[in-house]
C-alpha cells in the first residue's frame, strides 16, 4: 500500500514522533553549550544516516576531536529502513514497530559521546527526511524520503548551519554516495549544494553571514585496501560485507588510488572508532560482518581513513604517496 504522509493521522502522528525526538535530542548534553566559534579548528561532516560517521570518518574525527577541533555532526535521516543485526531488536524494524529511527537516535548520542562530536545536529531537524533504503527498493518511493527531498530545502538547512558553525573543513561522500545508496548520493549533492551557496552573497542573507568552506573532501577507500579487506575477508572464511565478491570490480566501489589525496593515521584511536562503531548495535551487533575484516585488517585497515580533496588547494603530503596526512593541511588558522 502506497504511504500516505499528506494524512491527517499519519501528519498527526509524524509529529508526535518528532516531539518526542527532539526531547531526546535536547537531553543530548553535548547539544547543550557549544559554541563552536570558541574554537579556530572547525570540521563538517555530513553523513546520511547514524553508523555512517563511525565506519569511514570515524578514527578522523577522534584524531580532530583529541586536537581540540570543532567538530559537527550532520545527520540526514534517522535510518529507519537500516537492516537490523541484533535478533533481540529485530522488532524494530520498519517492516514491524517502525520505531528504529528513535532507537538510533540514542544509539548515534552515544557514537558521539565516545568519538568526541561536541556538536550533532539531523538535516532538517530529527525525522524530518527519512532513510530511503537501498536504490530500487519501495523506501525510495515514500515522499517523506531524503531521496525525494527538496533541493531548496535541503540546502537552505545545510547553508544555515555552515553559516553558523564556520567549517574550514567539511567531509561528506563522492558522487556515487561511496557505494550507491540513494541517501549518500543525496547527502553528496546537498553538500556540494550547500557549500556552493553559503559562500553566496545573494544567497538567503537571512540564513546568516555568508561563509566560504576552504576545503572539501569527499571519503574514500582506496581500491588497493578494499583489494585487501576483500581478501582477509574470503580467507576468514566467514560471512562478511563483501557477500560473494571475489574482486573489487564486483562490489562497485572503491576509489582509484591515484585519486586518494589524503591519508589520516588514526592508529591511535582505533579502540574509540570500533567502540563507536559497536554503539550502532542495532546494525552491528557484535561486529558481525565487520569482523573479519577488522580482525584481518586491525588497526591499519580501519586505522587510517583516506579522501580526496573536491575543492580547495592541496596542502603539503607525505610519504610514499605525497597525500596529505591532515585535513586541515596548508590552511593558516
Ligand atoms: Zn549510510
Amino acid at each position: 500500500m502506497p504511504i500516505d504522509a499528506g494524512s491527517p493521522q499519519a501528519v498527526a502522528a509524524a509529529d508526535d514522533v518528532l516531539t518526542e525526538l527532539a526531547d531526546a535530542v535536547d537531553a543530548m548534553p553535548e547539544a547543550a553549550d557549544f559554541t563552536a566559534l570558541d574554537t579556530p579548528r572547525r570540521l563538517l561532516l555530513v553523513h546520511a544516516h547514524p553508523d555512517d560517521e563511525t565506519v569511514g570518518t570515524g578514527a578522523t574525527i577522534a584524531v580532530e576531536a583529541a586536537r581540540g577541533t570543532a567538530v559537527t555532526l550532520v545527520t540526514c535521516t534517522l535510518g529507519e529502513r537500516g537492516a537490523v543485526v541484533a535478533p533481540d531488536l529485530a522488532h524494530l524494524g520498519w517492516e514491524q514497530d517502525d520505531t528504529l529511527g528513535e532507537h538510533r537516535v540514542g544509539e548515534l548520542a552515544e557514537s558521539c559521546r565516545i568519538l568526541g562530536i561536541g556538536d550533532h545536529r539531523f538535516l532538517g531537524g530529527p525525522g524530518r527526511w527519512r532513510d530511503s533504503d537501498m536504490m530500487g527498493n519501495p523506501g525510495n518511493d515514500d515522499r517523506r524520503c531524503f531521496w525525494q527531498a527538496d533541493q531548496a530545502e535541503t540546502t537552505a538547512a545545510l547553508v544555515e548551519v555552515i553559516r553558523e558553525v564556520r567549517p574550514q573543513v567539511a567531509a561528506t561522500y563522492d558522487a556515487n554516495g561511496a557505494y550507491g545508496h540513494p541517501d549518500h548520493i543525496q547527502a553528496h549533492r546537498v553538500t556540494e549544494a550547500a557549500v556552493t551557496a553559503a559562500a553566496d552573497a545573494s544567497y538567503r542573507p537571512d540564513l546568516g553571514e555568508p561563509w566560504s568552506v576552504t576545503k572539501l573532501y569527499w571519503t574514500a577507500i582506496p581500491r588497493s585496501v578494499l583489494q585487501q579487506a576483500l581478501d582477509t575477508a574470503k580467507a576468514s572464511g566467514e560471512a562478511s560485507i563483501f557477500g560473494d565478491a571475489e574482486t573489487v570490480d564486483d562490489l562497485g566501489m572503491g576509489t582509484p588510488d591515484e585519486l586518494v589525496t589524503t591519508a589520516v593515521d588514526g592508529r591511535a584511536h582505533f579502540d574509540t572508532k570500533i567502540a563507536a562503531m559497536l554503539a550502532h548495535r542495532s546494525q552491528i551487533g557484535d561486529g558481525g560482518p565487520f569482523k573479519p575484516m577488522m580482525d584481518g585488517l586491525g588497526d591499519r585497515g580501519f586505522g587510517i581513513e583516506h579522501y580526496t580533496l573536491s575543492r580547495g588547494v592541496r596542502g603539503p603530503g607525505e610519504g610514499e604517496h605525497g597525500w596529505e596526512a591532515d585535513l586541515f593541511a596548508g590552511i593558516e588558522l
